[in-house]
């Protein structure tokens, strides 16, 4: 890991829960969770926070699956990183 990411990903994980802050919970401590892009591999900026529940809990991406959490919550991993990049200031 390259000393930029490092900072983005402790940047990320400042932020707290992606999830948790759409649905507006509040900012909960994070895990940092990697996106993979369909088809394609791991790139290691794409990742955002998740509580440890959103993120490999019964209600969590892991535990959903990536269909099953975005029909539960409207709402899926790519707009969670546009919200996260938003929040950061990266775009
Ligand atoms: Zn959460
Ligand atoms: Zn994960």
């Amino acid at each position: 890991m390259t000393k930029a990411e490092k900072e983005l990903y402790g940047k990320i994980a400042r932020l707290g829960c992606s999830l948790c802050r759409y649905l507006k919970l509040g900012e909960t401590e994070c895990e940092i969770h990697h996106i993979r892009r369909f088809g394609g591999k791991r790139s290691n900026a794409e990742v955002i926070g998740l509580c440890p529940e959103h993120h490999r809990g019964n209600s969590g991406v892991h535990g959903l699956g990536r269909k099953g959490f975005e029909a539960r919550y409207g709402i899926d991993e790519q707009t969670l990183l546009l919200h996260t990049h938003q929040l950061l200031g990266i775009i």
